[in-house]
């Protein structure tokens, strides 16, 4: 029998979850002409297509490394989450323009109705960040983004829900698209959380509560690192940091460098996380511009 691992079978259920979500709104728009309903089914599909996604990346992340891809592929996942994350901007900013439209325009819209599917989805709303709720210690940015994401759903939805019960008591159709507009920030805000841990990670951003100098620091207490430089500290994938440097020790034997060596590894390992280490020795003070990285 096939069986899937814990992540995975979240996924699965948040997708035929957020699957049936869609297709309520979706219908719920249609009947009730409600703007607000309509933003929330077109949010709800790039919610279909970000839980794919996810799920194509824990899949593929499992795949060994080969020549080509010497890193495996780490890095697919956060591929995935910045994809996700510029498509939910564009909808969001989609939405925003037609609210706009719309809170000029307003258009009759059935409230009882909006009111119904409202309920009923706040309650699967929940369900569903019921059941992405990672492990508290898990570090997986992919997991975290989908459980807030599915949280917030839940106040969009909260949003929608007022503006029936709004629309209802005044008898304004105004409060539709300003619900929908609503939306459209909370999308926006969404896309950002999304894409900027996976843009940090692909601009070989320095890892997120990791200090340069810090480490520039451990390098230096060694008394026998008398200088470091042309020192990166970057992230192949949230979970593994890699860091190359040049040091110019005080002895001038291999072996002794070695030793050198293993005892920074040790210490990048321990006290900074890093288990992906690539040192340059010198011997001597060269021609070797630094990067000109500031220090504080
Ligand atoms: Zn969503
Ligand atoms: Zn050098």
């Amino acid at each position: 029998m096939h069986t899937h691992d814990g992540p995975t079978r979240q996924l699965i259920w948040a997708l035929l979850l957020t699957g049936a979500i869609f297709v309520l709104q979706l219908v719920g728009a249609l009947m009730s002409q409600s703007l607000s309903l309509l933003s929330n089914a077109g949010h709800l599909f790039t919610d279909l297509g970000s839980i794919g996604l996810a799920l194509y990346a824990a899949k593929v992340g499992q795949h060994r490394p080969t020549q080509e891809l010497s890193y495996g592929y780490s890095r697919s996942g956060i591929v995935a989450a910045f994809v996700n994350g510029l498509i939910l901007a564009a909808i969001a900013i989609a939405l925003m323009i037609s609210s706009i439209y719309r809170f000029i325009r307003p258009a009759p819209v059935n409230a009882s109705v909006m009111l119904v599917v409202t309920i009923i989805t706040l309650g699967l709303n929940l369900a569903t960040s019921w059941v992405l709720h990672p492990p508290q210690k898990s570090r997986d940015i992919n997991r975290w983004g989908v459980y807030w994401h599915a949280l917030g759903d839940a106040f969009s939805s909260l949003g929608i829900l007022l503006a029936a019960l709004l629309i209802d008591e005044t008898g304004w159709n105004g409060w539709d698209p300003v619900a929908a507009l609503a939306v459209g920030l909370f999308i926006l805000w969404a896309s950002w959380k999304t894409a900027r841990p996976s843009l940090r990670i692909l601009m070989e951003a320095t890892p997120e509560g990791t200090r340069l100098d810090e480490i520039r620091q451990t390098f230096l207490s060694h008394p026998d690192v008398n200088d470091v430089h042309h020192l990166h500290v970057w992230s192949i994938s949230p979970e593994l940091h890699a860091l190359s440097a040049h040091i110019r020790l005080g002895t001038t034997s291999i072996r002794d460098g070695q030793r050198v060596i293993e005892q920074l590894n040790h210490d990048l390992a321990a006290h900074h996380d890093i288990h992906h280490v690539t040192l340059q020795i010198e011997a001597e003070q060269h021609d070797d511009p630094d990067d000109g990285i500031p220090t504080n």
